[in-house]
């Protein structure tokens, strides 16, 4: 339709309406960018069967878009693992985007939440604040203390989500997605996981029993800082449905070129991640050894707490690690001036590497109680491990440290 009477327009009309090349211009090597916010329809009833949902086809960018759909069907790959699940994702414009809409989907009002303590600081902070108009009653508690885990179901207010986020942000404990999956089910809930700090290449939440995987794409899915993106991943064609729905109510989908740059990133993910994983136990082991530092905090360690749950449910200790220093605050500040090769900056996932200080930044808006009482102390330095030589980054951590 549309392009059938094109003879004698007047130079307006020309310049106004794009008329794609067709034959072998179509078929770009690599996935083009679409840029466009609405689709043709060949026919009258084509266009009528697409917009009552009974053909598949794109209708409105909010809704979907080409590089949102070749996107999705990536990640869906990678959150099915070796799995025959029917994995489905959807692209949202940033992982609390993502995580506003998988809550808004999950958690019923009147209900509790049950959500781990230590937490991405904004995810706290989000979940601090929209329980009231929510009428959400929001319960933080220590995923790693399994013996009291029934009592956390006694209340009066029925739990509608359990929420976890392993390996955690910035303490990188690791918590039991299968135990917390089969809680989840007798309390009649549903269980989100965070997956960011290992990605769906290195864990599969879905396999392990969650009903959500989440995960902020801006980190290493992205994998060069270059964009925002957000990720909720189901195995329920009614939760695909339904946060399929909010995301074209809320019009909270990732743009295009967002998409095309979180495709991109894709292409390198496993061979980034191998570096990034080589150079984050390098990293860990050599801060193990060193006399200002207290503790390390890393999953690829024997050391850590839960490496025997690191071998169960994850693919390696990932990029990110955090550690403590021996005469808090003021000798991470002083780390942290000292810094040069490691960059002082907020975020993860990147090639270069990212120290920050989770207190006083990532974790800043999360009650200092809240701080205090799941481990987030002063002196705890977050490194998100990055891509360059192993032995110029402890050079430079050697001498931040003298
Ligand atoms: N989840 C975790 C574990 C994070 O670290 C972050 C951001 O740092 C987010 C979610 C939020 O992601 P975004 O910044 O893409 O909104």
């Amino acid at each position: 339709m549309g392009s059938k009477k094109r003879t004698n327009l007047s130079i307006a009309s020309v310049l106004s309406q794009d008329v794609l090349p067709e034959g072998k211009f179509l078929h770009p090597h690599n996935s083009p960018l679409y840029l466009s916010s609405t689709y043709l329809y060949g026919e009258l009833d084509q266009a009528r069967e697409v917009f009552a949902g009974r053909a598949d086809s794109y209708i409105y960018g909010r809704w979907e878009h080409p590089n949102a759909r070749l996107l999705e069907d990536k990640l869906a790959f990678l959150d099915k693992g070796e799995s025959e699940l029917p994995v489905r994702s959807l692209v949202f414009s940033s992982g609390m985007a993502a995580i506003h809409t998988a809550l808004e989907a999950a958690a019923i009002p009147g209900s509790r939440i049950l959500a781990q303590g230590n937490l991405y600081g904004t995810t706290a902070d989000y979940l601090i604040s929209m329980q009231h108009s929510r009428s959400w009653e929001v319960q933080f508690f220590d995923p790693g203390q399994l013996e009291n885990a029934n009592e956390l179901l006694r209340g009066e207010k029925p739990v509608s989500v359990i929420y976890l986020e392993t390996p955690a942000n910035p303490t990188l404990a690791v918590y039991d997605i299968r135990f917390w999956s089969k809680l989840a089910k007798r309390a009649g809930a549903l269980l989100l996981v965070d997956n960011t700090f290992a990605s769906s290449l290195l864990q599969q939440p879905l396999v392990l029993g969650a009903d959500i995987s989440l995960q902020s794409a801006t980190k290493f899915l992205n994998g060069h800082g270059t964009g925002l993106g957000g990720v909720i991943s189901v195995k329920s064609e009614e939760l695909y449905k339904q946060v399929q729905r909010l995301r074209k109510l809320q019009g909270n989908i990732l743009s295009p070129f967002d998409c095309w740059q979180i495709n991109n990133g894709l292409k390198t993910l496993i061979l980034r991640m191998e570096k990034h994983q080589e150079n984050a136990l390098r990293i860990a082991r050599f801060l193990e050894k060193h006399s200002a530092v207290s503790k390390v905090n890393y999953p690829g360690l024997s050391s850590h707490p839960d490496a025997a749950l690191v071998r169960k449910q994850m693919k390696g200790g990932g990029g990110v690690l955090s550690f403590e220093l021996i005469g808090g605050k003021r000798k991470a500040d002083r780390f942290l001036r000292r810094i040069e090769l490691c960059r002082f900056t907020a975020s993860l996932g990147t090639p270069d590497t990212l120290v920050q200080h989770p207190a006083s930044m990532s974790h800043v808006f999360m009650p200092p109680a809240q701080r205090k009482a799941f481990g987030i102390t002063d002196s705890l330095l977050r490194i998100s491990v990055g891509l360059e030589s192993s032995e110029d980054l402890i050079g430079d951590l050697k001498t931040a440290l003298e």
